[in-house]
Order: C-alpha cells, then sequence, then structure tokens
C-alpha cells in the first residue's frame, strides 16, 4: 500500500497499474492515470491494516492539493495475493477526517493546521 502511494508521488503509474489486479482495472491505464490535473501528494495516513491469508485491507487517509485546493482521499482498500504478490481490488471510499485547526498540519511542515494548508 505504501509502495502505491510512492508510485503515485513519483508518478510510476507503469507501477500503480502492475500492482492493481486486472479484473479490477476498468479501463483504467498508464495515460488516465498521467491526466491534468495532477495531485499535489501531501501525506499518507495508514490508519489501520490488516492481513487474513491471502486477502488484506487497508485504512487510509492521503492528503493532496488540487489547483491549490485541499482534499483527501479517505478509503478502505481491499487487496489480495497471487503468486506472491500483492494487488489492489478495490476500495471504498469515505468522508475525509480533517484536522482540528490546532493540530500538525497534514503536510508535516510542523506548522498548525489553520497556519498552514487550511488557509
Ligand atoms: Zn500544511
Amino acid at each position: 500500500m505504501r509502495s502505491r502511494f510512492c508510485a503515485f508521488f513519483l508518478k510510476e503509474y507503469r507501477y500503480l497499474i502492475e500492482t492493481h489486479h486486472s479484473d479490477h482495472l476498468d479501463g483504467l491505464n498508464e495515460q488516465a492515470l498521467a491526466q491534468d490535473p495532477l495531485p499535489q501528494w501531501l501525506s499518507l495516513d495508514i490508519i489501520s491494516s490488516e492481513q487474513d491469508g491471502d486477502t488484506g485491507q487497508v485504512c487510509f487517509q492521503a492528503w493532496y492539493k488540487l489547483e491549490n485546493e485541499l482534499d483527501a482521499i479517505h478509503e478502505t482498500s481491499d487487496f489480495i495475493k497471487q503468486d506472491g504478490r500483492w494487488f489492489y481490488t478495490q476500495g471504498e471510499q469515505k468522508t475525509p477526517i480533517l484536522p482540528k485547526r490546532n493540530d500538525k498540519c497534514v503536510c508535516h511542515s510542523g506548522k498548525k493546521f489553520k497556519q498552514c494548508c487550511a488557509k
């Protein structure tokens, strides 16, 4: 999961497609992922992860800015293991949880949220 986030960050779309289960791609390809406007990824929080044999579930929240608007993906992702490799199958989108105004900012700048990306 973390490696997939890094791939988004580094725009390694081929890796994202390769780790996305082919039965669940639904027409997604490298070209679609590379389409503008691209989000600027800020941080990733793994909220929980569990593994049960060859299936796994990761709940995460990933912050990004798109055209200077702060937003987040809050998702529970399903993974399955095939031939020793994990593949993303599908995810359930949830409402992003915003930090409190005095909490540390989601971009790890060290500033308070209200003095940083909340603006
Ligand atoms: Zn910030």
